[in-house]
C-alpha cells in the first residue's frame, strides 16, 4: 500500500532505500551486515571467532535484524482491503495489541501494548480486525521512537479507513534503554497518544476509548 510512510526512504525509522527487498537481496544484506557486526565485535576486543557460542553470532544478529527486528524496513505492508461500513458508525476498537520495537537512540527493546480505535462514517470504510495488528507490526518492526511510532500507526489507520470521523492510538510501553542502561530504572512505562477527529473534539468519544482500554485490561 502506498503513501503510508511518514519519513523519507532510508531514514532509520523508515523503510530501506531499495525496499521492498527480494529474498535474495535480504540474504545478501545478511552477509554484509554479519561481516560488519564481526568487525564491531573486533573493535570491542571480543575474540568471537574462537568461542563456540559466539562464532556464528554476527550472522545470527544480522539475520535477526533483517528477518525479525527490522523486517518492517524491508517489506511492503501487503494490501489491506477496506470494506464498506454498511451503516455502522460506532466505535471500532482493538486494545492491547502487543508491540515489539527497538528505540532508534540505543537499539534497545521497546515492548508494550497498542490500542487503536476509529469511528467510520455510515458510508465509510472498515478493515478486518487483524489488519490493525499488521499495521502495528509493519511500523513497530524497525528502529523507532515511541512518539513517532504512535503517529505512524495513527496516520496509516486514518488513510486506510477512508471517510472515518476520528482515529485514536495509544501506546503503553517499557524501554530497555531506561531499565538496562543509563538510569537503570525497572518498571517505568511510557504512554503516548495521538487522537484526531471525534476523539480530539468530543469528550465522550475520548472517554469511551480509554474506558475500552481499561475494560480490555481487566479481561486479561
Ligand atoms: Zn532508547
Amino acid at each position: 500500500m502506498k503513501d503510508l510512510e511518514l519519513v523519507k526512504k532510508g531514514y532509520a525509522n523508515g523503510v530501506a532505500p531499495n525496499s521492498p527487498l527480494s529474498e535474495d537481496d535480504k540474504w545478501k544484506m545478511v552477509e554484509i551486515a554479519a561481516k560488519k557486526y564481526g568487525e564491531f565485535l573486533d573493535a570491542l576486543g571480543c575474540d568471537w571467532r574462537n568461542d563456540p557460542n559466539s562464532s556464528d553470532t554476527p550472522r545470527r544478529v544480522a539475520k535477526a535484524y533483517v528477518f525479525d527486528l527490522w523486517k518492517g524496513r524491508y517489506e511492503d505492508m501487503s494490501g489491506i482491503t477496506a470494506f464498506p461500513s454498511d451503516g455502522y458508525d460506532g466505535i471500532v476498537q482493538e486494545s492491547m495489541i502487543p508491540v515489539e520495537s527497538m528505540c532508534s537512540h540505543h537499539h534497545q527493546r521497546i515492548g508494550g501494548k497498542v490500542s487503536i480505535a476509529y469511528v467510520p462514517s455510515k458510508d465509510g470504510k472498515v478493515v478486518g480486525l487483524s489488519k490493525l495488528n499488521r499495521i502495528v507490526e509493519h511500523f513497530g518492526r524497525r528502529g523507532a521512537i515511541q512518539e513517532q511510532l504512535t503517529v505512524a500507526i495513527h496516520n496509516a489507520v486514518d488513510k486506510i479507513c477512508e471517510g472515518n470521523i476520528g482515529v485514536a492510538v495509544m501506546i503503553d510501553a517499557t524501554h530497555n534503554c531506561v531499565s538496562c542502561r543509563g538510569v537503570k530504572h525497572q518498571g517505568a512505562s511510557m504512554q503516548t497518544a495521538k487522537l484526531s477527529g471525534c476523539f480530539l473534539n468530543e469528550d465522550s468519544a475520548r472517554a469511551e476509548f480509554y474506558k475500552n482500554i481499561e475494560l480490555a485490561g481487566k479481561c486479561k
